[in-house]
């Protein structure tokens, strides 16, 4: 297979970040800075809301891997790297590796759940201190989690797939039923894998024992399975009716008699609804989430190392406006230095804060304890946090499909 040229970023460590303020190495002390970060009004009149940028850190209390972090993805399997975009448009056999990983990987991301960070962010919004949550996951856990608050997938989403040609979203899950009727013997392993519980157990030894590894895109790594053999559906609305090409021309689409995508096939190929490597951000996505920085007077980073530029600079762009910045993250985040570079060294929170806890140990006790203080009235009064967090729905309306 072809090499590409572009190259995945900062798989390497990052350094280690400076805690801020410093009184935050403990849980109590990075508590004590978050309540602070909330319940302060945001410089240069900037609004009161904060919004939420996530990324897969925040999913490993779910069981799924995440890419940078100390049991990662990038750092536990050293030649792993996910599909780029034009190797799957252009390579039939590319494709048919990325679906059969997928179709053993599609029954675990399916039966894992948000957890309790998910649920904090929701609780968080119920007191009105969240607008908006912009997440580079493509599990779903946010929408499923919080419906109530706007969730951007920044890139994508594994619930459905996409046609490449005529753009027809269809049901991932209807598509594994499609899967396991066109790959009977790879339903079989399949099945055999879920009774053996190789693809429940949560102990990574053990899924790593049984020579799985089930990665944060939903996908499973299987060494030597003969990935040649497997076979995948067309869009059923471009095998109906092949769209036009140029000039009357037709594309063409055919599948075999069981009803797989067949070469010549020049069109009809489904994707899943994610951005992959290599792939732009559609412009309405990266420009809602430009929106939600700029309708929020805060920004929440929750587990992400800010890797991936589109995130990054959205932490920039925060940081250009004035924004106070929290970052909770396992491990260094890409350039952090400079969100954090002018900031007074004896604030207390409501300017930055920088903390090395799990979401999932941190974000439930926060909630906690920001509804008692809310509830003493603690938090001040005279912030006039947002009633409803849906008030800026109207920049997601083409998200919340
Ligand atoms: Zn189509």
């Amino acid at each position: 297979m072809r090499k590409p040229l572009m190259r995945i970023p900062y798989t390497d460590i990052l350094p280690s970040p400076t805690i801020i303020p410093a009184s935050a190495h403990s849980l109590q002390g990075a508590l004590a800075a978050l309540h602070n970060f909330f319940a302060a009004p945001p410089p240069n009149q900037l609004p009161h809301s904060t919004v939420v940028l996530t990324g897969a850190g925040l999913s490993v209390a779910s069981g799924l891997a995440d890419y940078r972090g100390p049991n990662g993805t990038y750092r536990v399997n050293k030649t792993y790297r996910p599909i780029y975009y034009n190797e799957f448009v252009q390579n039939h056999e590319a494709r048919k590796r990325y679906w059969a990983r997928s179709f053993l990987g599609w029954s675990s991301l399916l039966k894992a759940k948000p957890n309790s960070g998910h649920y904090a962010i929701r609780d968080l919004g119920e007191l009105g201190l969240i607008s908006a949550v912009i997440t580079q996951n493509v599990d779903s856990f946010h929408p499923r989690a919080h419906p109530r608050i706007p969730s951007l997938e920044l890139h994508g989403y594994l619930r459905s797939t996409k046609c490449t040609t005529c753009h027809t979203e269809y049901s991932r899950e209807e598509f594994q039923h499609h899967l396991a009727r066109l790959n009977p013997r790879w339903a079989a392993l399949l099945e055999e894998a879920l009774a053996s519980g190789a693809l429940d157990t949560e102990d990574p030894d053990e899924k790593k024992f049984r020579g799985l590894k089930v990665n944060p895109d939903g996908d499973v790594d299987l060494p030597d399975a003969p990935y040649t053999t497997f076979r995948y559906p067309p869009c059923p609305r471009c095998l109906t009716d092949p769209p036009i090409k140029t000039e009357g021309y037709r594309h063409t689409v055919r599948a075999d008699s069981d009803g797989a995508w067949l070469l010549p096939s020049s069109a009809g190929v489904l994707k899943p609804n994610v951005v992959m490597f290599g792939e732009n951000i559609p412009t309405h996505v990266r420009t809602a989430a430009e929106d939600a920085i700029d309708n929020a007077g805060r920004l929440l980073v929750l587990g992400t190392s800010l890797a991936t530029y589109s995130a990054w600079r959205l932490a920039k762009r925060a940081k250009e406006r004035g924004m106070p910045i929290a970052i909770v993250n396992m491990g260094g985040v890409r350039g952090e230095d400079q969100f954090f570079i002018d900031v007074d060294p004896n604030q207390a929170g409501e300017l930055a804060v920088r903390v090395e806890v799990s979401t999932d140990d941190l974000l439930p006790t926060l909630v906690s304890q920001l509804r008692q203080r809310l509830a003493s009235g603690s938090l001040p009064n005279d912030a006039p946090f947002p009633n409803d967090p849906r008030e800026n729905s109207s920049v997601f309306k083409d998200m919340l499909s």
